[in-house]
């Protein structure tokens, strides 16, 4: 392995469950290997065995597949450091701790389950942190070797000098030093002979040259041990970026509980996957620049970690909404189409309606694809309305304005045959002229009395194309017999 290349990895567990800050960690992890040349590396850390969830693996290559964070190395890629699916690394991390032990950087404890609760007890009753209280570190290796040919179980612990203060670097932090008396002899070996997550965590970032390992900051507080066990090792410790919270308001997290905080649910709201991925990016980084859209081969010209926040991000679902309408608004008129469709379906069976017309006059004006189905939801049927509608100030329309300019209107489009835009533009443009009056006072009561609501994608013109002529002139019709009445 080049010593210099930049390597980095996102190294979910398999919860079947695809947070969006995890899929931020994996973006901002593919955007440092990609932007510096590197590689970026899936890891799978599967081993807590509890936790195993039924289909969260293929959960996790669809994530990063459908948001183009393809891996170099990867469980079913392979590559130089596999096997890249954690449970299958076992056999390793017993030898790594023996060098531990060897050197003096970590030790076999026995004690059992009964005096362990004992000293929490004793522990929590006096109000100490509850922490190992290093009973059999000092062990002479007398001691430990009739213990181990008694065979009475046991678990490796990691030595953590009593004394002193462990610094380690964060990018976003900066230097951040605590005493060692705060740390825990943690477990580093279990009693069954598995890792703990820690220790395999940190043997498998340096087996595998990571380089970058980007994480949320629920880690930070691990990380002096993990530093503690590169410095044991004799290995560099990789470059720490901790990243923050992503919160639903100012007190709560985002979390699945909350809704909205999975990838899933957005893409199955209606969002687009490159609308998430670049909405996330912004989750707590910053581009130098105004512009705020950027896909993701621009993101990686564009990332940079002094652009990261040390605060936590607000997920805003507005700002969410209007990016994913922008990128609706720059989709060819044809992929709009592909994905408008099914959902412009769900209201309308007709097939005599221009579905062209209804995507061209929706796609500038949508923010999420599920709302499209309630937008379109009067052209199967004119819905029951009230003539209220028909008063609109701004237009200066009314009732008895509205029966007027309908009547107008009737014969007009009677007697045209072009039924496109453009010629039932002319056409209604021609009678405004002629009437000598405000395009609304023709066009509010033809919308209303073409569609029966308040609001509706496209103004009158684009309504009548995409109704047709039949359609638009019985429901003209009828907005002038419930005037009349
Ligand atoms: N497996 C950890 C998680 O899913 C990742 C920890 C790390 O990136 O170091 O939260």
């Amino acid at each position: 392995m080049d010593s210099k290349k930049v390597r980095t990895r996102f190294a979910p567990s398999p919860t079947g469950y695809m947070h969006i800050g995890n899929l931020r960690t994996a973006l901002y992890a593919y955007l440092i290997a990609k932007k510096n040349g590197g590689d970026f590396i899936l890891r799978i850390e599967d081993t807590d065995q509890t936790r195993y969830v039924e289909g969260a693996v293929e959960l996790i290559y669809r994530t990063l597949k459908r948001t183009g964070l393809l891996w170099d190395e990867g469980p079913d890629v392979g590559g130089p450091c596999g096997p890249y699916i954690q449970s299958q690394r076992m056999g390793m991390f017993r030898e790594y701790a023996q060098k531990l032990i060897d050197s003096g950087h970590a030790y076999y404890c026995f004690c059992d389950k009964e005096r362990l609760e004992e000293v929490r007890k004793i522990q929590e009753a006096s109000r100490i942190p509850p922490m190992y209280d290093r009973h059999c570190r000092n062990l002479s290796p007398e001691e430990v070797k009739a213990k181990l040919d008694a065979g009475v179980p046991y678990v490796i612990r990691q030595k953590i000098p009593l004394e002193g203060t462990t610094t380690f670097h964060d990018e976003l932090y900066g230097d951040i030093t605590v005493e060692n008396s705060t740390l825990d002899d943690q477990i580093l070996i279990k009693a069954d002979g598995m890792p703990t997550y820690n220790f395999a965590n940190v043997v498998d970032d340096h087996t595998m040259g990571i380089t970058h390992v980007v994480r949320g900051n629920e880690y930070l507080s691990s990380t002096p041990k993990y530093n503690l066990l590169y410095e044991a090792f004799g290995w560099e410790p990789p470059i720490y970026i901790h990243v923050e919270h992503i919160m639903k308001n100012s007190k709560e997290k985002l979390s699945k509980r909350n809704g909205d905080a999975s990838f899933e649910d957005l893409i199955e709201k209606g969002f687009l996957t490159e609308a998430v991925l670049n909405y996330i990016a912004l989750l707590g980084w910053s581009p130098k620049g105004e512009n705020e859209i950027f896909s993701l081969d621009e993101l990686i010209k564009e990332f940079d970690i002094d652009g990261l926040s040390k605060s936590p991000a607000i997920f805003d679902p507005v700002k969410l909404r209007a990016i994913n309408a922008e990128y609706i608004r720059r989709l060819p008129p044809e992929k709009f189409l592909e994905y408008a469709e099914p959902y412009i379906r769900q209201s309308v069976k007709r097939e005599d309606v221009n579905i062209r017309i209804i995507a061209e006059t929706l796609q500038p004006r949508t923010e999420i694809f599920t709302e499209i189905p309630e937008q379109v939801d009067f052209i199967d049927a004119l819905p029951e309305y009230s003539t209220e509608l028909y008063r609109n100030k701004k237009m200066k329309t009314d009732e008895a304005t509205s029966l007027i300019a309908l009547k107008e209107v009737l014969p007009v489009m009677q007697a045209l045959d072009d039924w496109s835009i453009d010629g039932i533009h002319a056409k209604l443009f021609e009678l405004v002229e002629k009437l000598g009056v405000k395009n609304g006072y023709v066009l509010w009561p033809v919308r209303v009395a073409l569609s029966g609501k308040e609001r509706t994608p496209g103004g009158a013109i684009e309504i009548a194309a995409i109704l047709g002529k039949e359609e638009s002139l019985k429901r003209i019709n009828k907005g002038i017999e419930l005037l009349s009445k």
